[in-house]
């Protein structure tokens, strides 16, 4: 047996509780890993409030992300006693995760923890911290440059945000954060943030196009905070749009894509390919020093992640909540 939280659903109504899980209840997989670390994400909390219908099958240990070391594997790519971590790939939705002390899944959606990292420090980047380094990597690839202007953050003092200013303040990026926490200013300019902004000034509905400001905007929010992002990229800016903390929807215009030439780049983590996975984990093996990661997080024991999963869907988490499943 081993502890794990499990979400059910009787009559239509969902639950989530902390119990015993049999080993033999694990869903098929060529690895079983020993997980140590896993994270609360704004998904986790969905998944765990049932506030969106992200649980696919009943019943669901939930944890989209965690790291760990393998137990037993039938796969030549991991050995007993890897360290390993798992981003995504419909773990949490669709296949047992990382809310628990084991899990079992396929070889292929593992990958080792880099060398920098501990196990640890790999959970408190998780999903969010690699989602911000593919927002990163999207903006370079196409060309983006400091001399293109200010880039914005959305969603600032979350886990996406919260790694996003990082990395492009290591990349000698002008970054301005735009928060619905006045009082967390410092963080955020401990982070990289050169300015820190009312998100107020981006939620509402806004003019198609508007005063040009961003060369590039990481945004984790959606909705019209989304629009006007677009709305307010300088010529031939990019945008790399990865969230919907504040609504799915997208009341914009076309004008920013067809008078200013703005790139609306879609960063999705969940099933990306092998490659921009490790190029996104590299990034954040080069570019993030530990004192930046201690500073995002705080760990929190399996028991506590039920009642951090109303709090991040109410949005009073900072930074990355990490938690030790052993705690
Ligand atoms: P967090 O909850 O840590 O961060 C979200 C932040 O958004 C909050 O901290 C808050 O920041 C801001 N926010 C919350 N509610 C609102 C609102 N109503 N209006 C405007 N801003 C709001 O979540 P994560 O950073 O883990 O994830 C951010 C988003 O990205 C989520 O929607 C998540 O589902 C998505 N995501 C998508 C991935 C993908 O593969 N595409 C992968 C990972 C995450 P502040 O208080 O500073 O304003």
């Amino acid at each position: 047996m081993f502890r794990g939280i499990l979400i059910d659903k009787q009559d239509g109504k969902q639950s989530a509780k902390l119990t015993e899980i049999a080993e033999s209840d694990l869903p098929e997989g060529a690895v079983t890993v020993r997980v140590e670390f896993s994270t609360v994400n704004y998904k986790d909390g969905l998944a765990i409030t049932g506030k969106s219908p992200v649980v696919r099958k009943f019943p669901m240990v939930p944890g989209i992300d965690f790291a760990g070391v393998v137990e037993s594997s039938d796969s030549s790519d991991f050995r007993v006693g890897d360290r390993v971590l798992l981003n995504g790939w419909g773990v949490g939705e669709g296949h047992w995760g990382g809310f628990a002390q084991k899990a079992r899944v396929k070889a292929e959606w593992l990958q080792k923890v880099p060398k920098e990292f501990t196990n640890q420090q790999a959970m408190a980047i998780g999903t969010a911290g690699y989602t911000a380094s593919l927002c990163v990597d999207a903006l370079l690839s196409h060309g983006l440059t400091p001399d293109r202007g200010e880039v914005l953050v959305t969603g600032a003092s979350g886990g996406v945000g919260s790694f996003a200013i990082a990395l492009l303040a290591k990349q000698g990026f002008q970054v301005v954060a735009a928060t619905g926490k006045a009082n967390e200013a410092d963080y955020l300019k401990a982070l990289g943030a050169s300015q820190v902004i009312d998100r107020n000034e981006l939620s509402q509905p806004g003019k198609p196009l508007q005063k040009e400001r961003w060369g590039g905007v990481v945004d984790s929010v959606g909705s019209h905070t989304l629009a006007n992002a677009c709305a307010q990229t300088r010529y031939r800016g990019f945008v790399a749009a990865c969230g919907l903390a504040q609504g799915m929807d997208f009341p914009a215009s076309v004008a920013p894509f067809i008078l200013r030439g703005v790139s609306l780049l879609g960063i999705d983590s969940v099933m990306a390919p092998r490659e921009p996975r490790e190029k996104a984990w590299a990034r954040l093996a080069r570019d993030l020093d530990s004192a930046a990661i201690d500073r995002v997080s705080t760990v929190i024991s399996l028991e506590q992640a039920l009642r951090a999963a109303e709090d991040i869907v109410a949005g009073k988490i900072r930074g990355r909540v990490v938690i030790d499943v052993n705690r």
